[in-house]
């Protein structure tokens, strides 16, 4: 049986949008509807999605930095859900967060090192010589110097700056990181150097990774399984071949066809995806993915919402989409 570290159930995440003189309530953007996840203890899952698909508010919400409106989160067996105070304090050590912006998530005027032990700080770990001592140790394994602690952010560069960023997240020791889009602000030749050693000390530390990520190319490489959003609902997830090589969701094979490859004669096919993705205060019905499907059945897939359900031929790879896995799959045109 899968140990699994988190348990997701049916969390959804609603923001009121007010309006008027008196600012009351006017409508409610549904971030992020009825999402379960499983996170396997020591194993990294790729989140991905367009801008706006809910991604960081699901992971916001899994480490408590943001209330989910309903369902629940279960960490290591416990429900974390509401936990307040003192209990939320003992997980928040934990699970730790990356944030997409290393310099907007760093104090310019404090000495990166000072930045790194304020984890430390907080829980009353150590005294400062020992804090220091871990600093140090931080430092090196990100691939960082000793000298780097007395410096400030802006003597460093994005790619530094994001090891700052996982040194501070992984000094507390914590079994659980998000990682939210992590190298989304770097150049192309330090994404990878920043992937790699996310990837090496995940194994190293035997850290559970939730990875978020816009792109399915940025977590092809370091996830053992991917979850694709879409307008706040998770509509395809399974591992990471069965994901890459036989996708099942319209969607994802768009994704996976922007993805760049240097051969003109897959370029030729690729599938373009048409229109912006629907704003969440006024989603499609039905299908969310309805209005932009090459696939869509008329009549169906914009009255009824498919929900994630397993393929005939692999239990494991679930998909919301009525023609690939639902009871109209034999309708499906591209079915072989
Ligand atoms: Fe397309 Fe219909 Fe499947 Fe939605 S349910 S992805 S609209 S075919």
């Amino acid at each position: 049986m899968t140990d699994n570290l988190v348990q997701i159930r049916n969390l959804a995440k609603e923001f009121p949008v007010k309006g008027g003189v008196f600012q009351r309530e006017i409508a409610t953007v549904n971030a992020v509807s009825d999402v379960n996840l499983d996170i396997p203890r020591g194993e990294t899952i790729g989140l991905v999605g367009e801008s706006g698909c809910g991604k960081t508010t699901l992971g916001r919400m899994l480490v408590r930095l943001l209330e989910p409106t309903r369902g629940t989160i279960e960490f290591d067996g416990e429900d974390i859900t509401h936990v307040k105070g003192g209990d939320l304090k003992r997980f928040r050590r934990r699970m730790q967060f990356i944030f997409q912006d290393p310099y907007g998530s760093l104090d310019p005027r404090t000495q990166v090192g000072q930045s790194i032990s304020e984890g430390l700080r907080l829980h009353g770990i150590g005294n400062k010589d020992e804090r220091q001592e871990r600093v140090v140790e931080m430092l090196e394994v990100v691939g960082l110097k000793a000298a780097h602690a007395g410096r400030y952010p802006h003597e460093f560069s994005g790619g530094q700056r994001q090891r700052i960023g996982i040194a501070r997240a992984l000094i507390l020791r914590p079994d659980l990181v998000v990682a939210d889009e992590p190298v989304s602000a770097l150049d192309v030749s330090v994404q990878a150097q920043v992937l790699n050693l996310l990837k090496e000390l995940q194994s190293e530390l035997n850290l559970t990774l939730l990875f978020v990520a816009h792109n399915l190319a940025v977590v092809e490489h370091i996830s053992d399984k991917v979850a694709v959003m879409y307008l706040g609902r998770i509509v395809e997830m399974t591992d990471r071949d069965s994901l890459y090589r036989k996708p099942l969701h319209p969607y994802t094979e768009a994704l996976l066809s922007a993805i760049p490859i240097p051969d003109p004669d897959r370029a030729k096919n690729r599938q373009i995806l048409y229109g912006e993705i629907p704003s969440p205060l006024n989603p499609p019905l039905g299908c969310h993915f309805h209005p932009r499907c090459p696939i869509a059945i008329e009549g169906i897939c914009e009255v009824d919402a498919p929900s994630l359900a397993a393929r005939q031929d692999n239990g494991g790879h679930l998909a919301a989409c009525h023609l690939r896995t639902g009871a109209h799959i034999n309708l499906d045109p591209r079915a072989p």
